[in-house]
C-alpha cells in the first residue's frame, strides 16, 4: 500500500475493503456513512445490483474494442439515452474517462469549431474565480482555484477570470436577487469588451459551483443573462456539470433549473457513479456538423474513450436515475437534508450560510456570522473537519480556506440518491459532532 501514492495524507488513510448502500467499510470493519459520495461521485451508493450486473454482462461479451475501429452497443445506447434527456439543441456525445478529459475535449472542440467557421482569432477562454474544472493543464488553466494553479502557472494557457455569481459574498445589502444576478452577469460582458469580442472563444462555468465554493447556485436569471451575452458576441457557453450534473441537484442536468441550454456540456462523476471511470462531453450537432463538413473530424481522442465496460456502467446508472424515480427522490431527500441542516446549524455561531440544490448542499464556516469573516487559512480547518468527520464515521468534503483570499471554509455534502431520512439524521448528527471537535 505504501507504494501507491495517491494524494494528500494518503499514508494515514484506512483501506476501503467493502461497500454497501450508503456505507464504506474499512479493513477493521469500521463503517463510514458516505455523506459526499467521495467528491460527488457515488450517486447510487456502493453496492448497486443493476450496475454491477451490467458491468459483468458486458465483461462477458467484450471489454474493449478501440474506437478507431469499432463502436459498441453500450456506447451507442448510452449516447442515445443522454441525448434523449439533454438540454435543447444538445445532440452529440463524446465519451471519455473522466471530468478533466471532458473539459479538455470541450475546450478543444470549441477551438476547432472557431477555426472551421473561419474565426481563427477566437482563442480566449473566460471562466470564474470560484471554479474548478479539472487537474490536467487545459482544465487547470480554465479553473480559478488559486492554490491548485500556483505551482504550474508557467505551464498554463492564458485564461481570464471574472467574479462568480455568489450572493452570500457579493450581493449588496438591499439588492434583489434578480438585480444581483444581472450585475454578476455584467462582469462577463465587461470582460468580453475588454478583451475584444472577436478574440473570445468560450465562457465556462459550473451551474452550481462545487469543490471551490460548496454548492453555490446562481442568483436570479444570471445564466439567462450569460446566455444572451454569449449569443450576442458569438461566444460559446460551456457548462461544466461534472459535479452538479446527473441528477445531483434534482434535475438530470443542473442547467434545466436555470432555464438555459449550453453549446457544450461536460459530465462525469455521477455518470459512472464510482463503478467505472467515465465522463462525457455533449455538444450541438451545429458544432459537430461544422467540423464534419469542414476538416472532417474532431482532432482529438484517447485510447480509452468510449470504453465499452465504462459505457455499460454509465448506461445502467442513467437507467437507474431516470427509470427508477430517483430524480423526485433527490428533490425530496434534498429538501429533507436542507431542513435538517437549517434546524441543526441555522443558529450555529460558525455556520454563515447553508445552500445548494437537491442532494448537493454546502455549509460555509465563518469566524463571525455577522461580518462573514472567514477563519484564518493557517488553521487548516478543512483538514481538521475531514479528520474529525472520519473519526465520527462520516465522509464529507470540506474545502476552501485559500481560494481567492475571500471565500472561507465550507463543507460540501453530496450523499447517494438512495440515502434514507434516518441516514440524513445520522449524517447531520455526525457532522455536528465533527464540527464541535474541529472548530
Ligand atoms: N469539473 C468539475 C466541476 C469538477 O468538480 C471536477 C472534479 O472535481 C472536474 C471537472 C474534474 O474531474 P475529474 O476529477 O474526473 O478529472
Amino acid at each position: 500500500m505504501a507504494n501507491h501514492v495517491f494524494g494528500r495524507g494518503s499514508g494515514a488513510l484506512p483501506t476501503a475493503t467493502r461497500g454497501e448502500g450508503c456505507y464504506i467499510y474499512d479493513e477493521a470493519g469500521r463503517a463510514y456513512l458516505d455523506g459526499s459520495g467521495g467528491a460527488a461521485v457515488s450517486c447510487l451508493g456502493h453496492s448497486d445490483e443493476t450496475v454491477r450486473a451490467a458491468i459483468h454482462a458486458q465483461l462477458d461479451q467484450i471489454a474493449f474494442a478501440h474506437t478507431g475501429f469499432f463502436t459498441s452497443e453500450p456506447a451507442e445506447a448510452l449516447a442515445d439515452k443522454l441525448i434523449a434527456h439533454a438540454p435543447d439543441g444538445i445532440d452529440r456525445v463524446y465519451l471519455l474517462s473522466g471530468g478533466s478529459e471532458a473539459v479538455e475535449a470541450a475546450i478543444k472542440l470549441a477551438r476547432q469549431y472557431a477555426l472551421e467557421i473561419g474565426q481563427p482569432g477566437r482563442h480566449r477562454i473566460i471562466a470564474r474565480r470560484q471554479s474548478y474544472h479539472g487537474n490536467t493543464l487545459g482544465a487547470l488553466a480554465a479553473g480559478g482555484n488559486a492554490w491548485r494553479r500556483e505551482k504550474y502557472a508557467p505551464l498554463l494557457m492564458e485564461t481570464y477570470h471574472i467574479d462568480p455569481c455568489f450572493e452570500y459574498h457579493h450581493r449588496h445589502d438591499g439588492e434583489s436577487l434578480e438585480d444581483y444576478g444581472q450585475r454578476a452577469a455584467q462582469a462577463l460582458e465587461d470582460e468580453i469588451q475588454r478583451l475584444g469580442p472577436e478574440t473570445v472563444l468560450a465562457f465556462i462555468a459550473e451551474p452550481v459551483v462545487g469543490a471551490t465554493a460548496g454548492a453555490v447556485p446562481s442568483a436570479g436569471d444570471y445564466f439567462k443573462h450569460i446566455r444572451e451575452i454569449c449569443d450576442r458576441h458569438g461566444v460559446l457557453l460551456i457548462l461544466d456539470e461534472v459535479m452538479c450534473g446527473m441528477g445531483r441537484t434534482g434535475t438530470f442536468f443542473a442547467c434545466e433549473q436555470d432555464g438555459v441550454a449550453p453549446d457544450i456540456v461536460t459530465i462525469a462523476k455521477g455518470l459512472g457513479a464510482g463503478y467505472a471511470p467515465i465522463g462525457a462531453m455533449l455538444s450541438s450537432a451545429r458544432i459537430f456538423n461544422a467540423i464534419a463538413q469542414g476538416s472532417g473530424s474532431f482532432q482529438h481522442g484517447h485510447t480509452y474513450h468510449g470504453h465499452p465496460l465504462a459505457a455499460a456502467a454509465g448506461n445502467a446508472v442513467v437507467s437507474r436515475i431516470l427509470d427508477d424515480g430517483l430524480l423526485p427522490q433527490v428533490r425530496d431527500r434534498g429538501d429533507a437534508l436542507e431542513a435538517a441542516l437549517r434546524q441543526r446549524f441555522g443558529q450555529h455561531p460558525h455556520v454563515g450560510d447553508i445552500r445548494g440544490r437537491g442532494l448537493f448542499r454546502g455549509i460555509e464556516l465563518v469566524e463571525d456570522r455577522d461580518t462573514k469573516q472567514s477563519f484564518d487559512p493557517s488553521r487548516k480547518l478543512n483538514a481538521k473537519v475531514k479528520k474529525a468527520a472520519m473519526d465520527e464515521g462520516l465522509i464529507c468534503y470540506p474545502a476552501g480556506g485559500t481560494v481567492d483570499g475571500r471565500v472561507g471554509d465550507h463543507v460540501l455534502l453530496a450523499p447517494p440518491f438512495i440515502i434514507s431520512e434516518d441516514q440524513i439524521g445520522e449524517l447531520v448528527d455526525k457532522l455536528s459532532n465533527a464540527l464541535d471537535r474541529a472548530l
